[in-house]
This record gives structure tokens, sequence and C-alpha cells, in this order.
């Protein structure tokens, strides 16, 4: 006698397939896109210049003489400059005393171009006034009062600067301007020396353009305000910002003048620790009284780490910030981006809430508060916050992108394209505004107008890893996966923590079965962002399919902590766990998938395996056969079902299934042997024979015996 071969009859099970698997396919809802922006820098904050009049109508006279020397000096090193003019639309808005004076247009307009005029001799930057207004603000209101009530309320365009002439003496405040750096608004006291409003009007346009306070007395951005001209170092950091982009949007230096931006404030930051450092031997400890505060090189140097992701650079320049000024509420406000973006997120959300308590008012401080909120999941706090914001600051595009973004992932699509429509009718520019809104076109599967949207984004900023991430998801459902590959390379190029970018690009290398590259990607994902479930769960079902059960187990079972509950992972945790034999707990999640999808047949043959585990037959060839009515196809179940009928002795029937699976996979050299089992029971021994041979040129070693005996049997 012989014993039958189908010891190699084994039951198979598989990972669930992998196609489904890949983000923004399936289960799209629960990966949605973390679009976020941070509001960078110094909105309001920068340039604060207490000065005292009366020291300065005492150097005055000395300054001319100074100032002309200087201007003789600096003639020569700078002609050859300016090859190409920068014109700059600008509106200009005078107080109701301004206005008052005859010919004020007039009037305004001669403060202006003499004091841009060393802009534009030595930098190539021309104001074109092409506007004129009066406006009228509370009785007494400060400079920054000022301008913060014109940033609210004034709808410019783009890349337009402000400058605004007040004349009331009424006003309160001790500056003699105040400028925001980020939307290019420039607000001056008007005093009746006009050199000295001219001196002014230009230092803080300068402050427009890069330009810090300095130590040296032949500069305009002098701390003791002691110069009237352009300093070399502040000349070239106005050069390189001279191209600067004024859409408070985005950082408004590319990336290739950076890097000389930032060795110059390093060079003045330098310079300024020097001087400290020597007057402190001296026993002068008038640095931190200088009429114009230090503080903001620092300042402008976080502002531009942050945008190179420095974040350890970040909070060492706030550090220096607040040394020498307590008050710089933007060094605290970076701080908190910077810890957020390191992960500190309690940190993060215990500064702004620090920084709100003196200022409620600060609507990008509400804004950044929603970032950190959202990122901590407490997505209904994160709505408050940006709702806040907006009741400060009604058209502050930035904020409604991000309501859209929580929105979103609430799954609430409709509300989110009505907040982004209102946003990009405020702002046609608003690249994010075009990416958020093709992820609602997206995940309606409107992909023409997804794609509409994405290009949108791109056409009007190229490097933005938000489009290019979204423009990867929509390649990848048309199934262009190499494109779409290139797409999340991009995002992840741009902005390299985008885990989303890594993760996508983790489920592409997944898709083409290249599994060590897809687990590279997994975990950097899961290193970026460690609370995002899918990657845990992509990384699990990459470990599953290399074998490594154990290690899939713990990726899976932490997605599931994690809170994603999708058909795949069920299926791919209750997969791993038989191979583990872990019975019960592969059950619970082969139950979960069904409660999930009814007619997951995977999951029903996983159930038919757990059922054998027990020995009971009959339950696990219902299951199998409920696998099959679902997919009549699946291969796992046909295998199993015929295994088990063939153990059962029901010839028959494990052959037809059989029959059924080879037409599926005819190169499973195991079916061919355990059919020609089912056919010899059922003495068709010629087609025994004919898929022994088919075993054997698949390369099986069919057992000796079983072919002696069938070969016995032909010849008889
Ligand atoms: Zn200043």
């Amino acid at each position: 006698m012989f014993k039958i071969s189908f010891g190699k009859a084994e039951f198979s099970i598989d990972a669930w397939s992998i196609a489904d698997l890949s983000s923004d396919r399936a289960g799209e809802k629960r990966r949605v896109a973390i679009i976020e922006i941070d509001v960078k820098g110094e909105k309001g904050k920068v340039k604060k210049p207490p000065m005292n009049i009366r020291k300065i109508i005492k150097v005055v006279l000395f300054l001319l003489i100074l100032g002309f020397l200087a201007w003789c000096s600096s003639g020569v090193g700078t002609a050859f400059y300016s090859n190409e003019l920068r014109v700059i639309k600008t509106i200009v808005l005078v107080d109701p005393a301004f206005a008052e004076r005859a010919n004020w247009q007039e009037a305004a307009s001669r403060l202006i171009n003499l004091a841009a005029a060393p802009l534009e001799k030595e930098a190539g930057i021309k104001f074109s006034l092409e506007e004129f207004a009066a406006f009228t603000f509370e009785a007494g209101a400060t400079l920054e009062a000022v301008a913060a009530a014109l940033d609210k309320q004034l709808v410019k365009e783009e890349e337009t600067v402000v400058i605004g002439l007040v004349a009331a003496t009424a006003s309160k405040s001790p500056l003699f301007g105040f400028s925001l750096f980020s939307e290019g608004i420039a607000i001056v006291k008007v005093l009746e020396n006009e050199a000295l409003t001219v001196r002014a009007l230009l230092h803080e346009l300068a402050h427009l353009f890069g330009a810090v306070h300095v130590a040296d007395p032949d500069s305009v951005l002098d701390l003791w305000n002691r110069g009237e001209n352009l300093d070399r170092v502040n000349l070239a950091l106005i050069r390189l910002f001279r191209e600067r982009s004024f859409s408070s949007l985005r950082y408004p230096l590319s990336r290739e003048k950076r890097e000389e931006v930032r060795s110059l404030y390093q060079e003045i930051a330098a310079s300024l620790r020097r001087l400290e450092r020597e007057m402190r031997a001296k026993g002068d400890s008038s640095f931190r009284k200088a009429p114009n505060l230090a503080d903001d090189v620092y300042l402008n140097l976080a502002h531009l780490e942050l945008e190179e992701r420095n974040y350890e650079a970040v909070l060492n320049c706030c550090q220096e910030a607040l040394r020498l000024n307590s008050d710089a509420v933007e060094a605290l406000n970076l701080m908190g981006i910077a810890r957020r973006r390191q992960g500190a997120i309690d940190e993060a959300i215990a500064i702004y809430r620090k920084i709100l308590e003196r200022q409620p008012q600060e609507a990008r401080v509400l804004y950044n508060l929603g970032i950190a909120l959202a990122k901590q999941g407490k997505l209904k706090d994160a709505l408050q916050a940006y709702e806040q914001a907006l009741k400060i600051r009604p058209r502050m595009v930035e904020a409604m992108g991000n309501q859209a973004d929580v929105l979103l992932r609430l799954g609430r699509e409709k509300e989110a394209e009505d907040i982004l429509m209102k946003a990009l009718a405020i702002n046609s520019r608003f690249a994010l505004g075009y990416a958020n809104l093709a992820e609602v076109y997206f995940r309606r599967e409107e992909n023409d107008r997804a794609t509409e949207m994405v290009n949108r984004a791109l056409a009007l900023e190229p490097d933005l890893p938000e489009a290019h991430n979204m423009k990867g998801k929509i390649l990848h459902r048309q199934g262009r996966v190499e494109e779409a590959m290139k797409e999340f390379s991009l995002a992840l190029k741009f902005d390299p923590t985008q885990a989303k970018a890594a993760h996508n690009l983790g489920n592409c290398y997944l898709e083409l079965n290249r599994l060590q590259e897809a687990k590279n990607y997994f975990e950097l994902a899961q290193k970026l962002a460690p609370s995002l479930a899918e990657a845990y769960e992509g990384l699990g079902t990459c470990l599953l399919l290399m074998k490594d059960t154990a290690a899939a187990i713990f990726h899976l079972r932490r997605a599931r902590e994690l809170g994603l509950n999708s058909l795949g992972l069920q299926l791919n945790l209750s997969t791993a766990l038989i191979y583990q034999q872990k019975w019960a707990e592969a059950a619970e999640a082969a139950q979960e998938a069904l409660r999930l999808e009814p007619k997951s047949s995977l999951a029903w043959n996983n159930l038919g395996l757990l059922a054998l585990q027990e020995k009971d037959w009959s339950q696990a060839e219902k299951y199998f056969r409920q696998a099959l009515l679902y997919d009549s196809r699946n291969k796992q179940a046909l295998a199993n079902l015929a295994a088990l009928l063939l153990a059962l002795n029901r010839w028959a029937e494990a052959a037809a299934t059989y029959e059924q699976l080879l037409k599926e996979s005819p190169g499973e050299a195991i079916s061919h042997n355990n059919l020609a089992v089912a056919y010899y029971h059922l003495k068709d021994y010629r087609q025994a024979w004919a898929h022994i041979q088919q075993a054997l040129s698949l390369g099986l070693e069919v057992n000796r015996e079983f072919m002696e005996a069938v070969k016995k049997q032909l010849k008889d």
C-alpha cells in the first residue's frame, strides 16, 4: 500500500490583494493628506524702532555732513549695479491730517521718491506710485495698530506694497515707523523735518527688503539712528531680496538666494555680539537700550532657518532674540512652530496659549494653534481656533485652507469645498487652496477637475509638495504608477517631512512587488509621522509578504491601535496571526473584516482555515464554499476546499475542484499531483497518469509508490 502524498497539499493563505491597499485607492476616507502651512515668520512683529526724537534733532547737523561724505564715497562702488529695475506697484495711504495739506499727493510722492532714490540707484528697486487714498483710524492709534488695521482690512493685490503716512500729532506712537515684512506694508510718521521723515521712510522700506538693524554710524539702519545711508551688508541683503514676493503665503525668497542671505545675517549677528561684549567689558550697558532693537536679525534668521527646516537653529535664534527683547512675541511664535515640527506638540500649544494670554487678537498665533491641535487629532478644537482667527482676520486664506483640511478629515467635503471657493475668491493665487480643492474632487472621483486644480496649484507654485503629492494620487488612481512615483518623490524632495508622500511611495513599491524599497519608505513614513496608522499598516503588509510574520503582527496591531480599521488591515492581520498560530485573535480579526465587508472572500477563507484547525470539517467546507460564492476564482479557497475534499475521500468533488483551480493557475504542480490522486481513486488512471506527468514536468517529486501503482493499473 502507499500513502497518498497530500502532505504537500498545504492549505494556503494569502495576503489581501496588494492593489487595494495602496493609499487613496481604497479606504481613502481615512487617508486624507494633511495639508498644512504655517504662517512663517514675522508678520506684524518686525521692526520696532522706538526713536527718541530729541536725540535725532541733536545729531541731525552732524549727520548731514557725514551723510554727504558717505554719499560721495558710496557712489563708485555701486555705480555698475542695477541692470534691471524691479518695479513695485505701490499704494500710498495718508491719514486725514496729511490729506489736509495742499497738493498732498505731490507732497507724499516727493517724500517717498526722496526716500526710495537710493533703493532705485543702488539696488534696482523702483516704487511706482499708482494709487493715492486717505484713510482714517482711531484717534491716537499707535503705528502698530494702524498697520494691523490696514493688514486686516486692506484688499490689495499680491506683489503690491502699501506705504502709509501718518501726520496726526495725536498719534501716541513712540515709533517713527513700523513695517509688516511679509505683507509689504510700511507705515511712517510724518515729522516736521522732511529729512527725518525721508530717513524714516528709507529705514522702513529697507526692512521690507530684508534689511536689519546694525551698529554702523553711517547706516540708516543703525541701532542708534546715527546714519542715513544704506550700509554694505544691508545693501547686499536688499539686492538679494530685490525679487522677493509679497504673497505672505510662503517665504519670500527662492531657495538659491537663502544661503547668501543666511551668511549675511550671520555676519551682522556676529558683529553685534562682538560689540555688545566690548561695550559690556567697558562697563557700558547701553547696548540693549538702543532705540532700535538688535533682535530683528535673529528673527529674520529664525524665519529663514524655519524655511530650511533647521529647527534647532530656529530655537537658538529665538533664544537670542528673547534675550535681547523679552517682549519678542514673534520669537515665541517661531519657537512654537519649530517645537511642533519637532514633534513637541504639547509644548508648542503651551507656547501659543502663553502668547494669546498676552495678545488674544493674534490671528496667526490662533492659526498656528489650530495646526498644533489638528496634529494632536483634536479636530474640533482646531476648527474653533481657525474660526477665531478668521473672526479677527476674515481674509486670512491660509486659515481657510487649513479649516478645509480639517473638514475633509471629518468627512465634511461640501463645507470644505465652500470654504476653499471663498478663499480662492479672495486670493486667486492661493496655490494650496487649489491643491486642497483637488482633494475634494479626487474624493468625488472627478479626476479631470482634480487634475485641473492640481495643475493650477503647480503653475502658481511649482515646488508645492502637497500639490505634487496630490498629483501623484491622481496618477496612481489612473494606473500610471511610474509617473505617480515621480510626483511622490518630488513632494518628498521639496518637503522631506511629507510622511504621506513617503507612505504613498511605499504603496507604489508594494504594488510593484519591490518589497525592500516599499519597506524602506514605510519605515520613513513611520519615522516622520509616528502616529500615521497607514504607515504601520503598509509596513506590516510588507513584512507579511516578506514572511516575517511576527514583525508583521506587531505593526498591524499598532495600526489598529492607532485607530485604523480597514478591510485590508483586518485581513492581513488575521492572515499573519494564522501563520503564527494565534487562532483566537486571528478569528477575531477575520470576523471584524466580515463586519466591514460581509462579502469578503478572503475573510471567509481565513475562517475556513480556522475551522480546519478545530477539525470542524463541515464548518470549514461551508466557509470555503462561502468564500467561493463571493469569488469563484479565489485560488486560496479553491485549493483549501479541494484539499479538504481529498482528505475526506470525496474524490469526485475533489477532482472537480482541482480542475477548477488548475484553470485559474495551470502551473500548480501540487494541484496536479493531488488531482492525480483523486483520479486514481476514481479509477481514471489515464487522467491520473497525465497529471502525474504534468506535476513531474513542473519539477515536483511525485511519490514513487504512487507512480508505480498508477503505472500498474494502466498496464492491466
Ligand atoms: Zn527698524
